[in-house]
C-alpha cells in the first residue's frame, strides 16, 4: 500500500472492526448459543461440537462488554499512531509520540474497566492474549525465570563473545531469498497454501486455511535477518495450515492463544532452526548458496555465530538467552503505565533504568530505547508483551514432549528429515486449533502444566560449554 493509503485504510479498518463487532454481539446470536448449550452439556468434552458451543459463548460474552464505539475508535487510533510513530522513531522523536502513548495508556483503562471488577487493571487485556493468565500470575512465571537467566548471561558473557564475522559479508537478495525458501519447505510449509514475500517488519497472516501467508526482510550485509525471520513466520504458518480443516471458518479454526503461537515460531526458529543437528543438514546448502564464502569458516564457527549471547538493545536482533530479559522489561513498565505508577513523559527515563537492571546496557537515544516496538504506538496498551516469554517457555516444553515421544527427532532432524516432528505437532497441537484453554492445552499435550524447567534445561545443555559450574 502507498503511504497515502494509510488515512483512508485506518478509517476502513475502523468501519469494518465496527460492523463485524455490531454482528458479534447480535442478541439473536446470544439467544442460539443459550439454547445449544444443553445439547454442548450431552456430548463429550472435547468434541469439535461441544467445544464450537463453548468457545463461542465464551467469544460472545466477552464481546458484548465492550460497546462498538470503543472497538472502532480503538482501531482509528491504532492506525493513527502506527503512522505516527513509523516516523517518529528514525527521527528519535519521543514527543511526537507522547499524546499517542497516553491516548493508548486511556484506551487500555477504558478497555480494562468494561470487564471489572478485575485484580489489575492488566488482568483483561491479558487474558485477551494469553486466556487464564493474568499479571500476578505472568510477574511469578518471570520472577523465577529471571532468578536463573541473570546469572546465566553473567555467566556467559564473561567469556569472549562468539566470532560471528562470518554472517556479516555480502549476500545478495535472491540467493538468501532462494535458501530460505528452500528451508521452510523443507521443514514443511505448504507453498500450494501459502507464498513469501518480502516486508519491512516480517509477519504471518491467515486469510482461510488454504492461504496462509509469511514475510520476510532481507539485509544483504546481514545473514540471519532474512533467515531466522522466515523460519519464526513459518513456524506460525505450519501451526496455521495444520488446523483441522473441519474448524474452518468457526470460531475455532485457529491458533489457541498469541503465547501458544509464539511458540511454534519460537520452536522452529530457535529451538531447531538454531541447533547443532539442523546445521549439520544446512550447512552444505547454505555453501553452496554463497561459494566461497563459507569455504574456510567451520560448522563450529558457524554454529556459535547464530547463538552468539550478549547484551544488546533491540528486542528483536536479542539472543535467546537475554531476549526474555527484555520482554520482562516491557512487561513491568507496561503494568506501571496502567496502573498510573509510571507516567508517560517518564517513560524514557525509566526504559533507561531498567535496560541497566534487566539487561545490562542502555541505550544513548529513544530509538533504540522505549521508541522501538511498535506495540505501545499502534493500539491499546496492555497485554502486548508477556506472550514472547511464553511461548519461549512453551517452545522447550512442547519439543520435549515431542521428543520423549519420539526420541529419534534429533537425528532425523541432522538428517534433514522433519515430517515426525512435524507430525507429531500436527496432530496433538496444531490440529485442534482454538478448541481448549491454553491451560488445558499444554497439559493435554505435555502431560504436565506450563512449567520453567524444560526451558531452563534447554538453555543449559545448549550452552553448558560456557556455563559455569
Ligand atoms: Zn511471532
Amino acid at each position: 500500500m502507498p503511504i497515502g493509503g494509510a488515512g483512508a485504510r485506518g478509517r476502513q479498518r475502523a468501519a469494518l472492526s465496527r460492523l463485524a463487532h455490531e454482528k458479534s454481539v447480535d442478541s439473536t446470536l446470544g439467544k442460539l448459543l443459550d439454547e445449544l448449550e444443553p445439547y454442548a452439556a450431552t456430548l463429550p468434552y472435547d468434541s469439535n461440537e461441544a467445544s464450537l458451543i463453548r468457545v463461542a459463548k465464551r467469544d460472545f460474552e466477552r464481546a458484548i462488554k465492550v460497546p462498538s464505539d470503543h472497538v472502532a475508535r480503538a482501531s482509528a487510533f491504532g492506525a493513527e499512531s502506527y503512522e505516527a510513530w513509523k516516523r517518529a522513531r528514525p527521527a528519535n522523536d519521543f514527543a511526537t509520540m507522547l499524546p499517542f502513548l497516553q491516548r493508548g495508556i486511556d484506551l487500555g483503562r477504558e478497555y480494562a474497566d468494561f470487564f471489572a471488577p478485575y485484580h489489575h487493571v492488566a488482568d483483561p487485556l491479558i487474558d485477551d492474549a494469553d486466556e487464564g493468565m493474568t499479571a500476578a500470575s505472568v510477574r511469578r512465571l518471570f520472577a523465577a525465570l529471571r532468578a536463573d537467566l541473570v546469572p546465566m548471561v553473567d555467566s556467559i558473557t564473561e567469556q569472549s563473545a562468539a566470532d560471528d564475522r562470518c554472517l556479516h559479508g555480502y549476500f545478495g537478495e535472491s540467493a538468501q531469498l532462494a535458501f530460505c525458501l528452500s528451508v521452510i519447505k523443507r521443514i514443511g510449509y505448504d507453498f500450494q497454501r501459502g507464498r513469501l514475500d518480502k516486508t519491512v517488519h516480517p509477519f504471518c497472516t491467515r486469510l482461510s486455511a488454504g492461504d496462509v501467508r509469511i514475510t520476510t526482510r532481507v539485509f544483504e550485509n546481514d545473514l540471519t535477518q532474512a533467515l531466522f525471520s522466515s523460519l519464526h513466520e513459518a513456524g506460525h504458518a505450519l501451526y496455521e495450515q495444520s488446523v483441522d480443516p473441519v474448524l474452518e471458518g468457526t470460531p475455532l479454526g485457529r491458533g489457541a492463544s498469541v503465547g501458544a503461537h509464539e511458540s511454534q515460531s519460537r520452536l522452529w526458529e530457535n529451538v531447531v532452526g538454531r541447533s547443532r543437528g539442523f546445521w549439520e543438514y544446512f550447512y552444505p546448502l547454505l555453501q553452496r548458496t554463497f561459494p566461497g564464502q563459507f569455504d574456510r569458516v567451520r560448522l563450529d564457527t558457524f554454529y556459535r555465530a547464530i547463538n552468539k549471547v550478549e547484551r544488546s538493545l533491540i528486542r528483536t536482533e536479542a539472543d535467546e538467552v537475554t531476549y526474555n530479559l527484555h520482554i520482562m522489561l516491557r512487561f513491568e513498565l507496561e503494568l506501571k503505565m496502567l496502573e498510573g505508577t509510571l507516567r508517560p513523559k517518564d517513560l524514557p527515563e525509566a526504559w533507561r533504568a531498567g535496560m541497566d537492571s534487566y539487561v545490562g546496557v542502555v541505550p544513548s537515544d529513544d530509538r533504540d530505547g522505549c521508541l522501538q516496538d511498535v506495540h505501545w504506538f499502534s493500539g491499546i496498551m496492555g497485554g502486548g508483551f508477556q506472550s514472547y516469554t511464553i511461548g519461549n517457555i512453551l517452545s522447550a516444553q512442547f519439543y520435549a514432549a515431542a521428543i520423549k515421544a519420539n526420541p529419534n527427532i534429533p537425528q532425523e532432524i541432522a538428517a534433514g528429515e522433519f515430517g515426525t516432528l512435524h507430525a507429531w505437532l500436527r496432530e496433538n497441537l496444531y490440529r485442534q486449533g482454538r478448541k481448549f484453554k491454553p491451560s488445558e492445552l499444554v497439559r493435554r499435550v505435555t502431560g504436565e502444566q506450563m512449567n520453567t524447567d524444560p526451558y531452563l534445561s534447554y538453555l543449559r545443555a545448549k550452552y553448558a560449554d560456557r556455563i559455569q559450574a
